[in-house]
């Protein structure tokens, strides 16, 4: 016989086994105006694989089992080598035979980076450890690609889509992964306060092989097969790839001390290091660095912007599910016009972070246009600081939506709300991307003719957006702007960005929903305070029309 205590009713039921693509208008419609309409049936085939319940699952067990550092083997001697669950590495491997981490430099075409971020975003919403050393080989291949010399191999290895999670040498391998080294204790933001230092071998210079001596106090994924590491040579700070292994297949000095006990991103393995003589091969010029390791950070930077998009759009979509099952005070969540006000505010952000962000992919697929490469080189640490900024707001409130079952580990929230603060931190913090941003338009005055140009070309006459664009531009044509007004500077250029974007694609409920909000009462603070008259079931849809069975 049924007890009452065992049964569950009006809980809303697990939301996977979906496509992760069609399902994502918002997404659909960015990759059409951005170049890569011709992936739609790739990134929907895609969207079907990555929104499995078993990819779920894997995302899930992946986080709840974090990797186990083994530095000595039981007889004393040294392995430095981190054991994974079995689910990271089925889903590193699934990733990469995805090609999510180089595939547009393997097979560059048309639209090649704005459907990887189509591609990256989707994986966002699944699993986010596994996205470290992902991201940081795509941004490992511009960094090498300009450099002779042996770099090559590594070039070649880095574009394999098959995961080889063996620690043995490159050489050996089918495909390899690396990683990054920047921070150390006393500086992290300032690299140029490093104190590991690097001494040529024989004769000094590009591609020649040098040994370095020191530690770094975030090392992620350091069983990735070789790192980017920044050390101080005689003429400054420089560039090194270091890899796990020596040329005579000997382990390199890499001797990992511990791990860090991290908030979210527990799958993934962040280490500290040590340098014990390590061997490496300067990269670029020596005192040229920071140069060379920003090539990679440029994309590392518009991975994170991308990655929380995903985050957003995942918790947002969790939240409409729950809203959809679940009946409180005689009606859906859903029906209740002041839950309605919530998720639809929670959609139009994540429709506008898509927005920027495939419109600053779009920029990446333009690598010789010079006009694209200011756009680039403003609008990454634009969307890396607001997007980033926005998304742990959006998770925590889609959390709410859940009730309590949106605060408890087993719920679809609890995951990405821890990791959701964790891409503002890394590769430059919120801070640090505004200054930059000050930068970019100090050092280039094209720059700001190329943001205007993309604001001007919006086809809309609202008086409001013009407004605002107006405003800003005046802003910035009338010199510096102070330091401590970078962050409002960024804001609202990241707003005046996302509503021409939105715009671009004529008149809609979003467009009128995010001028009214965004532009003229500014960012909220907290979400569900859209003007009376707003369509909010047109932004929900937006965000998520579920398959008719
Ligand atoms: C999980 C995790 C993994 C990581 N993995 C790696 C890795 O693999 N490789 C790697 O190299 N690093 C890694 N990092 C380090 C990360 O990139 C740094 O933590 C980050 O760049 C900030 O540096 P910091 O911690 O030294 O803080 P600090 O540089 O001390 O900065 C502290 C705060 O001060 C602000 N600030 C700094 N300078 C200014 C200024 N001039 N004006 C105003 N504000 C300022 C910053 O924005 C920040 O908010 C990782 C970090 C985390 C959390």
């Amino acid at each position: 016989m049924d007890r009452a205590s065992d049964q569950a009713f009006n809980q809303s039921g697990e939301l996977s086994d979906y496509n992760l693509f069609s399902t994502h208008s918002a997404l659909v419609a960015a990759c059409a105006r951005e170049g890569a309409a011709a992936q739609h049936a790739a990134l929907s085939a895609l969207g079907e694989r990555l929104g499995s319940a078993a990819m779920f699952a894997l995302g899930d067990t992946a986080n709840s089992n974090p990797p186990l550092l083994r530095v000595f083997d039981r007889f004393g001697a040294r392995r430095d080598e981190v054991e994974f669950h079995p689910a990271w590495h089925e889903l590193l491997g699934r990733l990469v035979a995805e090609g999510l981490h180089t595939g547009p430099w393997a097979e560059p075409c048309a639209g090649a980076h704005v459907a990887r971020a189509a591609g990256y975003l989707m994986w966002a919403e699944i699993e986010n450890g596994t996205q470290c050393p992902a991201t940081m080989s795509y941004g490992a291949v511009p960094a090498l690609k300009p450099q002779s010399g042996d770099f090559g191999v590594w070039l070649q290895l880095l574009m394999s889509r098959d995961y080889d999670p063996r620690f043995v040498p490159a050489a050996d391998k089918r495909g390899v992964l690396m990683g990054m080294g920047m921070t150390e204790r006393q500086g992290g933001s300032d690299v140029r306060a490093n104190t590991t230092r690097a001494v040529a071998v024989g004769t000094p210079g590009p591609g020649r092989e040098y040994r370095l001596t020191g530690h770094k106090w975030f090392f992620s994924a350091p069983m990735c097969d070789a790192f980017l590491v920044l050390a101080q040579a005689p003429r400054g700070l420089s560039c090194f790839l270091v890899p796990r292994f020596l040329p005579d297949r000997s382990v390199n000095g890499l001797k990992l001390q511990r791990l860090k006990d991290k908030l979210g991103n527990r799958s993934n393995a962040s280490s500290e290091v040590e340098f014990a003589d390590a061997w490496g091969l300067l990269v670029g010029e020596e005192g040229r660095g920071i140069p060379a390791i920003l090539e990679m950070g440029v994309y590392t930077r518009l991975d994170n912007a991308i990655g929380s998009a995903g985050l957003m759009h995942q918790c947002t979509v969790q939240a409409i599910h729950h809203a959809r099952g679940r009946h409180a005070f005689g009606r859906l969540l859903v029906e209740q016009p002041l839950m309605r006000n919530v998720l639809a505010d929670l959609a139009l952000e994540s429709a506008a972070a898509v927005a920027l962000v495939m419109r600053l992919a779009r920029a990446f697929d333009a690598q010789d246009d010079e006009a694209a490469g200011l756009l680039r080189r403003l609008l990454t640490p634009v969307a890396k600081y607001w997007i980033c900024k926005r998304a742990p707001a959006v998770c925590g409130e889609a959390m709410e939506v859940l009730g309590g079952n949106g605060y408890v580990e087993e719920g679809p929230i609890a995951r990405r709300f821890r990791e959701a603060p964790l891409n503002s931190i890394w590769e430059g913090s919120g801070n640090i991307m505004c200054l930059d941003v000050l930068r970019a338009l100090a050092r280039e005055p094209r720059t700001q003719d190329v943001l205007e140009e993309l604001l001007a070309h919006t086809g809309s006459d609202d008086p409001r957006y013009h407004r605002f664009a107006a405003a800003l531009s005046a802003d910035l044509r009338a010199g510096a702007v102070a330091e401590a007004r970078a962050r409002e500077l960024t804001q609202r250029i990241a707003l005046a960005v996302q509503a021409a974007v939105l715009l671009a694609d004529g008149p809609s409920a979003e467009c009128e929903a995010f001028l009214a909000s965004r532009l003229v009462s500014g960012a909220p603070a907290a979400f569900g305070t859209l003007p009376p008259g707003t369509d909010y079931e047109a932004l929900i849809a937006r965000c998520y029309t579920p398959q008719s069975p």
